[in-house]
Protein backbone atom coordinates (compact mmCIF):
# COMPACT_ATOMS: atom_id res chain seq x y z
CA UNK A 1 0.00 0.00 0.00
CA UNK A 2 1.20 3.43 -1.16
CA UNK A 3 0.65 6.87 -1.10
CA UNK A 4 0.75 8.22 -4.68
CA UNK A 5 1.55 11.95 -5.53
CA UNK A 6 1.21 13.69 -9.24
CA UNK A 7 3.34 16.76 -9.03
CA UNK A 8 2.88 19.30 -11.88
CA UNK A 9 1.91 16.56 -14.26
CA UNK A 10 2.60 17.19 -18.25
CA UNK A 11 2.48 15.17 -21.42
CA UNK A 12 2.61 17.01 -24.79
CA UNK A 13 2.51 14.37 -27.93
CA UNK A 14 3.98 15.73 -30.89
CA UNK A 15 1.27 15.58 -33.46
CA UNK A 16 1.68 17.13 -37.37
CA UNK A 17 0.22 20.45 -36.35
CA UNK A 18 2.70 20.76 -32.91
CA UNK A 19 2.13 19.49 -29.72
CA UNK A 20 -1.13 18.01 -28.30
CA UNK A 21 -1.07 18.88 -24.92
CA UNK A 22 -3.15 15.83 -23.16
CA UNK A 23 -1.96 16.67 -19.38
CA UNK A 24 -1.78 20.09 -18.47
CA UNK A 25 0.05 20.67 -14.75
CA UNK A 26 -2.29 18.51 -13.36
CA UNK A 27 -1.33 18.20 -9.46
CA UNK A 28 -3.13 14.79 -7.46
CA UNK A 29 -2.38 14.21 -3.77
CA UNK A 30 -3.73 10.43 -3.52
CA UNK A 31 -3.67 8.86 0.25
CA UNK A 32 -3.31 5.38 1.33
CA UNK A 33 -5.71 3.30 0.38
CA UNK A 34 -7.45 6.03 -1.14
CA UNK A 35 -9.84 4.62 -3.91
CA UNK A 36 -9.49 7.64 -6.56
CA UNK A 37 -11.35 8.11 -9.64
CA UNK A 38 -10.62 9.93 -12.58
CA UNK A 39 -13.39 10.96 -14.55
CA UNK A 40 -14.23 12.76 -17.80
CA UNK A 41 -14.96 13.22 -21.28
CA UNK A 42 -13.37 11.17 -24.23
CA UNK A 43 -10.16 12.93 -24.93
CA UNK A 44 -9.76 14.52 -21.55
CA UNK A 45 -6.60 13.23 -20.51
CA UNK A 46 -7.41 10.20 -18.36
CA UNK A 47 -5.62 7.30 -19.97
CA UNK A 48 -2.62 8.76 -20.31
CA UNK A 49 -2.47 9.95 -16.67
CA UNK A 50 -2.86 6.72 -15.61
CA UNK A 51 -0.23 5.11 -18.18
CA UNK A 52 2.01 7.65 -16.92
CA UNK A 53 1.26 6.46 -13.57
CA UNK A 54 2.12 2.67 -14.59
CA UNK A 55 5.65 3.71 -16.61
CA UNK A 56 3.78 2.84 -19.98
CA UNK A 57 4.02 6.70 -21.22
CA UNK A 58 6.85 8.81 -20.80
CA UNK A 59 6.62 11.85 -18.53
CA UNK A 60 6.87 15.40 -20.34
CA UNK A 61 7.47 17.30 -17.30
CA UNK A 62 6.66 16.85 -13.68
CA UNK A 63 6.78 13.81 -10.97
CA UNK A 64 5.34 10.80 -10.06
CA UNK A 65 6.02 10.05 -6.44
CA UNK A 66 4.64 6.32 -4.62
CA UNK A 67 5.10 6.80 -1.10
CA UNK A 68 7.34 10.03 -1.46
CA UNK A 69 9.49 7.40 -3.90
CA UNK A 70 10.36 9.23 -7.27
CA UNK A 71 9.29 6.85 -10.39
CA UNK A 72 8.90 9.00 -13.12
CA UNK A 73 11.26 7.56 -14.63
CA UNK A 74 11.45 4.09 -13.66
CA UNK A 75 10.52 0.95 -16.33
CA UNK A 76 6.60 -0.70 -15.57
CA UNK A 77 8.37 -3.69 -14.07
CA UNK A 78 9.94 -2.12 -11.26
CA UNK A 79 6.74 -0.12 -10.14
CA UNK A 80 5.03 -2.47 -8.42
CA UNK A 81 2.00 -1.10 -9.45
CA UNK A 82 -0.80 -3.49 -11.42
CA UNK A 83 -2.90 -2.08 -14.33
CA UNK A 84 -6.34 -3.70 -15.36
CA UNK A 85 -7.27 -2.34 -18.77
CA UNK A 86 -10.58 -2.56 -20.23
CA UNK A 87 -9.86 -5.48 -22.98
CA UNK A 88 -8.83 -7.73 -19.77
CA UNK A 89 -5.19 -8.50 -21.75
CA UNK A 90 -5.00 -11.97 -21.11
CA UNK A 91 -2.92 -14.36 -22.77
CA UNK A 92 -4.82 -16.14 -25.37
CA UNK A 93 -2.71 -19.51 -25.19
CA UNK A 94 -2.34 -19.41 -21.23
CA UNK A 95 -5.22 -21.14 -19.20
CA UNK A 96 -6.36 -18.83 -16.63
CA UNK A 97 -4.17 -20.29 -13.54
CA UNK A 98 -1.47 -19.84 -15.82
CA UNK A 99 -2.52 -16.02 -16.90
CA UNK A 100 -2.34 -15.15 -13.10
CA UNK A 101 0.90 -16.55 -12.19
CA UNK A 102 2.90 -15.33 -15.44
CA UNK A 103 3.80 -12.21 -13.83
CA UNK A 104 4.78 -14.27 -10.57
CA UNK A 105 7.14 -16.45 -12.32
CA UNK A 106 8.74 -14.05 -14.34
CA UNK A 107 9.86 -11.33 -11.58
CA UNK A 108 11.18 -14.59 -9.67
CA UNK A 109 11.96 -15.01 -6.11
CA UNK A 110 8.69 -16.93 -4.98
CA UNK A 111 8.58 -21.36 -4.73
CA UNK A 112 6.02 -22.77 -6.97
CA UNK A 113 4.09 -23.81 -4.08
CA UNK A 114 3.59 -19.89 -3.09
CA UNK A 115 2.63 -18.99 -5.98
CA UNK A 116 -0.08 -21.25 -6.70
CA UNK A 117 -1.26 -20.53 -3.03
CA UNK A 118 -1.39 -16.91 -3.92
CA UNK A 119 -3.32 -17.83 -7.40
CA UNK A 120 -5.91 -20.04 -5.13
CA UNK A 121 -6.42 -16.98 -2.75
CA UNK A 122 -6.65 -14.69 -5.59
CA UNK A 123 -9.06 -16.89 -7.36
CA UNK A 124 -11.03 -17.23 -4.27
CA UNK A 125 -11.50 -13.68 -3.90
CA UNK A 126 -12.55 -13.21 -7.37
CA UNK A 127 -15.12 -16.28 -6.96
CA UNK A 128 -13.12 -18.07 -10.38
CA UNK A 129 -11.65 -21.23 -8.13
CA UNK A 130 -13.47 -23.44 -11.00
CA UNK A 131 -12.53 -21.23 -13.96
CA UNK A 132 -8.66 -21.56 -13.37
CA UNK A 133 -7.82 -24.52 -15.64
CA UNK A 134 -10.04 -22.94 -18.61
CA UNK A 135 -8.62 -20.65 -21.65
CA UNK A 136 -9.59 -17.30 -22.68
CA UNK A 137 -11.51 -18.19 -24.99
CA UNK A 138 -13.92 -20.39 -22.83
CA UNK A 139 -15.12 -17.35 -20.62
CA UNK A 140 -17.08 -15.24 -20.34
CA UNK A 141 -16.56 -10.95 -20.45
CA UNK A 142 -17.08 -10.72 -16.87
CA UNK A 143 -15.60 -14.11 -16.07
CA UNK A 144 -12.06 -12.48 -18.17
CA UNK A 145 -12.88 -9.29 -16.29
CA UNK A 146 -12.41 -11.66 -13.35
CA UNK A 147 -9.53 -13.21 -13.86
CA UNK A 148 -7.49 -9.80 -15.03
CA UNK A 149 -8.62 -8.56 -11.53
CA UNK A 150 -7.09 -11.85 -10.29
CA UNK A 151 -4.13 -11.45 -12.02
CA UNK A 152 -3.77 -8.00 -10.47
CA UNK A 153 -4.42 -9.05 -7.16
CA UNK A 154 -2.03 -12.16 -6.72
CA UNK A 155 0.72 -9.45 -7.85
CA UNK A 156 0.10 -7.82 -4.21
CA UNK A 157 1.11 -4.31 -5.31
CA UNK A 158 0.96 -1.01 -3.82
CA UNK A 159 -1.43 0.67 -6.04
CA UNK A 160 -3.93 -0.98 -8.47
CA UNK A 161 -4.55 1.37 -11.55
CA UNK A 162 -7.99 0.44 -13.54
CA UNK A 163 -8.22 1.73 -17.24
CA UNK A 164 -12.15 1.25 -17.84
CA UNK A 165 -12.59 -1.97 -16.96
CA UNK A 166 -16.16 -2.26 -16.93
CA UNK A 167 -16.72 -0.91 -20.07
CA UNK A 168 -17.25 -4.23 -22.22
CA UNK A 169 -19.62 -5.78 -20.14
CA UNK A 170 -23.11 -5.46 -20.15
CA UNK A 171 -25.56 -3.13 -17.88
CA UNK A 172 -25.72 -5.53 -15.34
CA UNK A 173 -22.48 -6.85 -15.07
CA UNK A 174 -21.40 -3.73 -15.12
CA UNK A 175 -23.32 -2.58 -11.81
CA UNK A 176 -22.41 -6.36 -10.16
CA UNK A 177 -19.19 -5.73 -11.14
CA UNK A 178 -18.89 -2.46 -9.46
CA UNK A 179 -20.16 -2.82 -6.11
CA UNK A 180 -17.51 -6.38 -6.52
CA UNK A 181 -14.45 -3.86 -7.17
CA UNK A 182 -15.63 -1.65 -4.40
CA UNK A 183 -15.50 -4.58 -1.50
CA UNK A 184 -12.32 -5.76 -3.00
CA UNK A 185 -10.59 -2.45 -2.75
CA UNK A 186 -12.23 -2.02 0.73
CA UNK A 187 -10.75 -5.21 1.46
CA UNK A 188 -7.56 -5.23 0.09
CA UNK A 189 -7.35 -1.48 1.33
CA UNK A 190 -4.86 -0.79 -2.00
CA UNK A 191 -4.13 2.29 -3.28
CA UNK A 192 -6.74 2.47 -6.52
CA UNK A 193 -6.88 4.67 -9.55
CA UNK A 194 -9.76 3.62 -11.32
CA UNK A 195 -10.01 5.61 -14.97
CA UNK A 196 -13.81 6.23 -16.53
CA UNK A 197 -15.94 8.30 -18.86
CA UNK A 198 -18.80 7.57 -16.75
CA UNK A 199 -20.28 10.00 -13.91
CA UNK A 200 -22.63 7.59 -12.18
CA UNK A 201 -19.72 4.53 -11.72
CA UNK A 202 -17.18 7.74 -10.45
CA UNK A 203 -19.74 8.95 -8.34
CA UNK A 204 -20.56 5.42 -6.73
CA UNK A 205 -17.33 4.22 -6.49
CA UNK A 206 -14.52 6.84 -5.74
CA UNK A 207 -13.83 7.90 -2.37
CA UNK A 208 -12.73 11.11 -4.17
CA UNK A 209 -13.19 12.03 -7.56
CA UNK A 210 -10.66 13.83 -10.05
CA UNK A 211 -12.55 15.73 -12.84
CA UNK A 212 -10.77 16.65 -15.89
CA UNK A 213 -11.28 18.61 -19.17
CA UNK A 214 -8.74 19.37 -22.01
CA UNK A 215 -5.82 17.75 -19.78
CA UNK A 216 -6.67 20.20 -16.72
CA UNK A 217 -7.93 18.80 -13.39
CA UNK A 218 -10.95 20.72 -13.03
CA UNK A 219 -11.63 19.72 -9.48
CA UNK A 220 -10.31 17.04 -7.14
CA UNK A 221 -13.43 16.49 -4.23
CA UNK A 222 -15.58 13.69 -3.14
CA UNK A 223 -18.24 12.83 -4.78
CA UNK A 224 -20.90 15.13 -2.71
CA UNK A 225 -18.48 17.84 -2.80
CA UNK A 226 -18.58 17.74 -6.57
CA UNK A 227 -21.97 17.38 -6.45
CA UNK A 228 -23.29 19.80 -4.53
CA UNK A 229 -20.55 22.67 -4.64
CA UNK A 230 -19.09 22.20 -8.13
CA UNK A 231 -16.34 24.85 -8.87
CA UNK A 232 -17.25 25.48 -12.41
CA UNK A 233 -19.92 25.28 -14.89
CA UNK A 234 -18.16 22.47 -16.66
CA UNK A 235 -18.02 20.36 -13.09
CA UNK A 236 -21.61 20.64 -13.05
CA UNK A 237 -22.82 19.80 -16.00
CA UNK A 238 -20.61 16.50 -16.14
CA UNK A 239 -21.50 15.40 -12.60
CA UNK A 240 -25.22 14.39 -12.07
CA UNK A 241 -27.77 12.73 -14.40
CA UNK A 242 -29.76 14.32 -15.88
CA UNK A 243 -27.50 17.05 -16.50
CA UNK A 244 -27.83 20.46 -14.74
CA UNK A 245 -29.60 22.92 -16.84
CA UNK A 246 -27.90 26.73 -17.52
CA UNK A 247 -29.51 29.34 -18.47
CA UNK A 248 -27.95 32.68 -19.24
CA UNK A 249 -29.61 35.96 -17.38
CA UNK A 250 -28.50 39.33 -17.11
CA UNK A 251 -28.89 40.82 -14.05
CA UNK A 252 -30.82 44.30 -13.21
CA UNK A 253 -30.23 46.31 -10.52
CA UNK A 254 -31.95 49.00 -11.32
CA UNK A 255 -34.40 47.95 -8.09
CA UNK A 256 -34.26 44.70 -5.96
CA UNK A 257 -31.91 43.28 -8.44
CA UNK A 258 -33.52 40.17 -10.46
CA UNK A 259 -32.01 37.81 -13.34
CA UNK A 260 -33.39 38.75 -16.17
CA UNK A 261 -34.36 35.96 -19.29
CA UNK A 262 -36.43 37.32 -22.29
CA UNK A 263 -39.11 34.46 -20.97
CA UNK A 264 -39.02 35.13 -17.15
CA UNK A 265 -38.11 37.65 -14.34
CA UNK A 266 -36.37 35.61 -11.38
CA UNK A 267 -36.45 37.66 -8.07
CA UNK A 268 -33.27 37.14 -5.94
CA UNK A 269 -32.97 36.13 -2.48
CA UNK A 270 -30.36 37.92 -0.03
CA UNK A 271 -27.77 34.79 -0.37
CA UNK A 272 -27.62 35.56 -4.29
CA UNK A 273 -27.75 39.56 -3.66
CA UNK A 274 -24.75 38.81 -1.30
CA UNK A 275 -23.01 36.39 -3.99
CA UNK A 276 -23.19 38.77 -7.17
CA UNK A 277 -20.84 41.52 -7.27
CA UNK A 278 -23.01 44.45 -8.31
CA UNK A 279 -20.68 45.12 -11.29
CA UNK A 280 -21.69 41.87 -13.22
CA UNK A 281 -24.18 42.36 -15.35
CA UNK A 282 -24.36 38.83 -16.92
CA UNK A 283 -24.51 35.26 -14.93
CA UNK A 284 -25.35 32.00 -15.65
CA UNK A 285 -28.00 30.36 -13.76
CA UNK A 286 -27.90 26.59 -12.78
CA UNK A 287 -30.48 24.44 -11.69
CA UNK A 288 -30.66 20.38 -11.25
CA UNK A 289 -33.75 18.88 -13.29
CA UNK A 290 -34.18 16.96 -9.59
CA UNK A 291 -34.11 20.66 -7.76
CA UNK A 292 -37.13 21.92 -10.37
CA UNK A 293 -40.52 22.22 -8.76
CA UNK A 294 -44.36 22.18 -10.51
CA UNK A 295 -46.38 24.41 -9.19
CA UNK A 296 -50.29 24.54 -8.84
CA UNK A 297 -50.06 28.25 -10.15
CA UNK A 298 -48.42 31.14 -11.52
CA UNK A 299 -47.12 32.88 -8.14
CA UNK A 300 -43.64 34.67 -7.66
CA UNK A 301 -40.69 33.11 -9.24
CA UNK A 302 -42.54 30.27 -11.04
CA UNK A 303 -41.74 30.21 -14.87
CA UNK A 304 -44.46 29.01 -17.09
CA UNK A 305 -43.46 26.55 -19.50
CA UNK A 306 -44.77 24.18 -22.52
CA UNK A 307 -44.07 20.54 -21.83
CA UNK A 308 -42.42 19.38 -25.07
CA UNK A 309 -41.50 15.26 -23.98
CA UNK A 310 -42.57 13.37 -20.74
CA UNK A 311 -40.64 10.59 -19.95
CA UNK A 312 -42.15 8.24 -17.22
CA UNK A 313 -39.66 6.39 -14.78
CA UNK A 314 -42.30 5.56 -12.11
CA UNK A 315 -41.80 7.35 -9.07
CA UNK A 316 -40.15 10.33 -10.96
CA UNK A 317 -40.79 11.61 -14.73
CA UNK A 318 -38.25 13.14 -17.06
CA UNK A 319 -40.00 16.59 -19.05
CA UNK A 320 -38.37 18.34 -21.59
CA UNK A 321 -39.28 21.75 -22.34
CA UNK A 322 -37.81 24.90 -24.01
CA UNK A 323 -37.26 28.39 -23.19
CA UNK A 324 -36.62 30.90 -25.86
CA UNK A 325 -35.86 28.11 -27.94
CA UNK A 326 -33.22 26.23 -26.00
CA UNK A 327 -34.41 22.73 -24.42
CA UNK A 328 -34.01 22.49 -20.53
CA UNK A 329 -34.97 19.02 -18.44
CA UNK A 330 -36.73 18.58 -15.34
CA UNK A 331 -37.17 15.73 -13.21
CA UNK A 332 -40.16 15.73 -11.08
CA UNK A 333 -42.62 13.51 -9.36
CA UNK A 334 -44.05 10.65 -11.00
CA UNK A 335 -47.24 11.12 -9.49
CA UNK A 336 -48.09 14.52 -11.50
CA UNK A 337 -49.94 14.53 -14.61
CA UNK A 338 -48.25 16.56 -17.02
CA UNK A 339 -49.97 16.17 -21.10
CA UNK A 340 -47.15 16.49 -23.52
CA UNK A 341 -47.51 19.81 -25.34
CA UNK A 342 -49.59 21.30 -22.02
CA UNK A 343 -48.40 23.96 -19.70
CA UNK A 344 -47.10 24.33 -16.38
CA UNK A 345 -45.29 26.12 -13.86
CA UNK A 346 -42.32 25.35 -12.70
CA UNK A 347 -40.27 27.37 -9.75
CA UNK A 348 -36.10 27.04 -9.30
CA UNK A 349 -36.40 27.18 -5.59
CA UNK A 350 -33.88 29.93 -4.68
CA UNK A 351 -32.01 27.76 -2.12
CA UNK A 352 -30.99 25.52 -4.74
CA UNK A 353 -29.83 27.64 -7.87
CA UNK A 354 -26.09 27.87 -8.80
CA UNK A 355 -24.79 30.51 -10.46
CA UNK A 356 -21.46 31.11 -12.73
CA UNK A 357 -19.51 33.44 -14.19
CA UNK A 358 -20.91 34.28 -17.26
CA UNK A 359 -17.38 34.33 -18.74
CA UNK A 360 -15.45 32.22 -17.27
CA UNK A 361 -18.04 29.76 -16.15
CA UNK A 362 -16.43 29.57 -12.62
CA UNK A 363 -18.92 29.19 -9.46
CA UNK A 364 -20.02 32.00 -8.18
CA UNK A 365 -22.43 30.56 -5.82
CA UNK A 366 -23.67 27.57 -4.74
CA UNK A 367 -26.84 25.62 -4.04
CA UNK A 368 -27.54 25.44 -0.31
CA UNK A 369 -26.55 22.13 1.51
CA UNK A 370 -29.00 19.96 2.13
CA UNK A 371 -29.37 19.90 6.01
CA UNK A 372 -30.07 16.58 6.76
CA UNK A 373 -28.75 12.66 5.37
CA UNK A 374 -26.65 14.22 2.25
CA UNK A 375 -26.85 10.67 1.36
CA UNK A 376 -30.13 9.85 0.96
CA UNK A 377 -30.61 13.33 -1.20
CA UNK A 378 -27.81 12.49 -3.48
CA UNK A 379 -29.12 8.92 -3.89
CA UNK A 380 -32.45 10.47 -5.11
CA UNK A 381 -30.64 12.85 -7.21
CA UNK A 382 -27.75 10.92 -9.38
CA UNK A 383 -29.60 8.82 -12.42
CA UNK A 384 -28.06 5.49 -13.92
CA UNK A 385 -27.20 7.05 -16.96
CA UNK A 386 -23.47 7.43 -18.61
CA UNK A 387 -22.22 10.39 -19.34
CA UNK A 388 -19.84 10.49 -22.24
P1 LIG B 1 -9.01 9.98 -22.29
O1 LIG B 1 -8.40 8.79 -21.63
O2 LIG B 1 -9.54 10.97 -21.31
O3 LIG B 1 -10.03 9.62 -23.34
P2 LIG B 1 -6.41 10.32 -23.49
O4 LIG B 1 -5.50 10.39 -22.33
O5 LIG B 1 -6.49 9.00 -24.22
O6 LIG B 1 -7.87 10.78 -23.07
O7 LIG B 1 -6.02 11.41 -24.56
C1 LIG B 1 -5.80 12.76 -24.23
C2 LIG B 1 -5.39 13.54 -25.47
O8 LIG B 1 -4.12 13.07 -25.94
C3 LIG B 1 -6.34 13.38 -26.64
O9 LIG B 1 -6.40 14.60 -27.32
C4 LIG B 1 -5.68 12.33 -27.49
O10 LIG B 1 -6.04 12.48 -28.84
C5 LIG B 1 -4.21 12.62 -27.27
N1 LIG B 1 -3.38 11.41 -27.39
C6 LIG B 1 -3.47 10.30 -26.64
N2 LIG B 1 -2.53 9.40 -27.00
C7 LIG B 1 -1.83 9.96 -28.01
C8 LIG B 1 -0.71 9.55 -28.82
N3 LIG B 1 -0.12 8.36 -28.63
N4 LIG B 1 -0.26 10.40 -29.76
C9 LIG B 1 -0.84 11.62 -29.94
N5 LIG B 1 -1.87 12.07 -29.22
C10 LIG B 1 -2.37 11.27 -28.27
Amino acid sequence: MSSIRLENLNKIYSGPNGGIVAVDDVNIDIEDGEFIVLVGPSGSGKSTILRMVAGLESVTDGRILLDEEDITDRKPKNRDIAMVFQNYSLYPHLTARKNMSFGLKMRGGLSFDKINERVENAASIMSITDLLDKMPNELSGGQKQRVALGRAIVRDPQAFLMDEPLSNLDAKLRTQMRTEIQLLQNNLDVTTIYVTHDQTEAMTMGDRIAILDGGQLQQMATPLEAYYEPNNRFVAGFIGSPSMNFIDVYVDWSGEPTLEHETFSYETSPRIRDAVDSTVDRVTLGVRPEDIDVADKSTANTIEVTVNVTEPLGKEQIIYFSLDGQSYTGSVSGHQNIPEGGTVHLRFPTERVHLFDYATGEAILNCVLPEDDEQQQFSLSVGEGATS
